[in-house]
């Protein structure tokens, strides 16, 4: 027999349950399909929340042992058993506030399992009770992405992200010495959780620059002041890892010589993929390597088939995710005729290293030059900053010469995910340089710098 459900969610991730709950609200009947069983995706299972829960701990050390000098002394020690309790501890908790989201709203069902497209209507369902059929009037594809491993000799040699932060890792004692390949925002991202942590880190960077693509004069800003005991490698080529018994060890070919290190542990980090579902090719959904095609509708080439989240590929956060999950879930209450649209270009983006380093929108690297009327505000001079001990970095803002309207920023430093968040709402508000400077954001916080940079301008 053949169900009918409403919409059909291939995945259960942050790109799926927003448009679940939010057609549940209208009355139709929603299934979620995911080889997990529980909500979330990867954010809570192998993502963001897990490696922020290791690195708020190794920021929190960082801050102990510069506040020692001024009554914190005492001895201090890492417990990287205990730490990794507690990620688990957050992810158990999570995922039982999702069960009881779940539970909470009858229209919605999960079922584990994996899901392939038949036809345009036609879905299988896969799982341990055996293989279902529905017939679902719409379709989200949010099948995410998953951790890419380049045909590296040795790869199996290699930890990724999912080994590091999945639920109950294996990885128990802080490695003496870690050797990370890739210098993306995870691996580098990691790379500083444990160099702060106390651990010996060489990063390896295939290409001249770390955080390829990002903003260079961020980039070149936060590099200097990433955690003693990170050793950052660029232009190199990984040739091999291989089994040492006690631990791995990783050769490069840096200046045309050849060179290795051993150590601990290596973690794999050169980038993800987005994960195609079965049948989606044979439909003639169009997709590249860098996910499934679609404009800020969320639509693919049919009108109700849609794809969010990082199987699209186009701002591969949670975040983002989420927003176009509701606005797929919009478009579908609109009768697949578009009402909503995606903004795939003001996403705030954090690189949560040691410190922070956070953009949104337009910064001078994507624009031609002077193209951006620029204000800024260094840290050594905020209050909140000298009070932390933490005088390094700035906050960078980019407004449009004439109507002076904010059109990006980058921050590095204290609080930059945060001050990045506020940003962007003064850019989706339309917010100009004049706003900015007439609010009065709150004394002794980080925000200060916001209103104290547009004041720079004016
Ligand atoms: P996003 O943030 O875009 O939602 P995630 O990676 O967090 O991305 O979530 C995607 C989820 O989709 C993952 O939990 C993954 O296991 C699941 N998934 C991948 N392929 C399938 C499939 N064919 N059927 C059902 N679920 C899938």
């Amino acid at each position: 027999t053949v169900q009918e459900v409403d919409l059909l969610c291939v995945g259960a991730g942050g790109a799926a349950y927003p448009a679940a709950f939010r057609l549940a609200k209208a009355g139709k009947k929603v299934l979620m399909v995911d080889p997990k069983g529980v909500m979330s995706g990867n954010c809570l299972y192998e993502g963001c929340v897990p490696s922020k829960a290791v690195r708020e701990t190794a920021a929190f050390y960082q801050d102990a042992q510069r506040f020692q000098p001024y009554g914190l002394g005492g001895n201090l020690h890492v417990d990287f058993a205990a730490l990794m309790q507690h990620k688990d501890a957050i992810q158990e908790r999570r995922y039982a506030q999702h069960a009881a989201e779940l539970a909470a709203e009858p229209l919605i069902r999960l079922i584990k399992g994996v899901a392939r497209l038949l036809d345009p209507h036609t879905v299988k369902v896969d799982s341990d009770a055996g293989t279902d059929t529905y017939h679902a009037r719409h379709i989200l594809i949010a099948s995410g992405s998953d951790v890419f491993i380049p045909p590296l000799p040795g790869a199996e040699w290699c930890l990724t992200s999912h080994d590091l932060y999945k639920p109950s890792p294996a990885m128990r004692a802080l490695p003496e010495k870690l050797l990370v390949i890739g210098g993306g925002y995870i691996g580098l991202e990691t790379a500083t959780f444990f160099a702060a942590l106390g651990t010996e880190v060489t990063l390896l960077q295939k290409g001249a620059q770390i955080l390829n693509g990002m903003d260079p004069g961020m980039v070149n800003l936060l590099l200097p002041l990433l955690p003693k005991g990170l050793e950052l490698r660029t232009n190199v080529e990984v040739q091999r890892v291989e089994n040492t018994g006690s631990g791995r060890r990783v050769v490069w070919l840096e200046d045309g010589k050849e060179q290795n290190q051993e150590v601990d542990a290596v973690l794999l980090a050169v980038g993800r993929r987005p994960v195609i579902p079965e049948g989606a090719e044979a439909l003639g959904i169009a997709f590249d390597h860098h996910g499934i095609q679609v404009g800020p509708s969320l639509q693919t080439r049919f009108p109700h088939i849609y794809a969010a989240g990082d199987v699209n590929g186009r701002v591969p956060l949670f975040h983002a995710a989420v927003r176009q999950s509701l606005v797929a879930g919009h478009n579908i209450l609109a009768g697949n005729v578009p009402t909503d649209y995606a903004d795939f270009d003001h996403v705030p983006t954090t690189i949560f290293t040691l410190p922070a380093a956070a953009y949104i929108g337009l910064t001078p690297a994507k624009v031609s030059p002077g193209s951006l009327l620029e204000a800024r505000y260094a840290f050594s001079e905020d209050s909140r900053a000298q009070i932390l001990e933490r005088l390094d970095g700035e906050i960078r803002l980019f407004f449009e010469p004439g109507s002076l309207r904010i059109r990006g920023a980058w921050i590095v430093g204290i609080d930059a995910g945060s001050l990045i968040g506020q940003v962007g709402t003064a850019i989706a508000g339309g917010m100009t340089a004049y706003d900015l400077a007439r609010f009065a954001d709150q004394h002794p916080m980080s925000a200060e710098g916001i209103g104290k940079a547009a004041r720079n301008l004016l």
